[in-house]
């Protein structure tokens, strides 16, 4: 399996990237707000242990953005599975164990 493209397909289907309203659950939501915004924490960003800040050079929306994209991409590619797979091993993302989003 190549590495996928979500720029790629962001523009060969520039119309579906006005959905970012996409439908989540409210757990599914609240878990994804929540570790966006530990991104952009000012305790995250300015770690005296790292040579530089690591603020987001995307912003939130633009965040949520690819992540429906990638699982819209991800439907098509499995269109048995929700789209809530892995980018790297297409396994699914196990969002409520651990810290991140694939602890796989
Ligand atoms: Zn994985």
């Amino acid at each position: 399996m190549s590495v996928i493209k979500i720029q790629d397909w962001k523009k060969r289907h520039s119309e579906r990237t006005a959905e970012a309203d996409f439908k989540y659950s409210n757990k599914e939501r609240g878990f994804i707000v929540i570790r966006i915004g530990d991104l952009f924490k000012p305790s995250r960003i300015k770690r005296k242990d790292r040579p530089k800040n690591l603020k987001p050079e995307m912003t939130k929306k633009e965040m949520w953005e690819e992540l429906f994209l990638h699982i819209e991409f991800m439907k098509e590619l499995y269109p048995d599975s929700d789209g809530r797979l892995c980018r790297y091993c297409h396994q699914p993302q196990e969002r409520d164990v651990g810290r991140t989003l694939s602890p796989h």
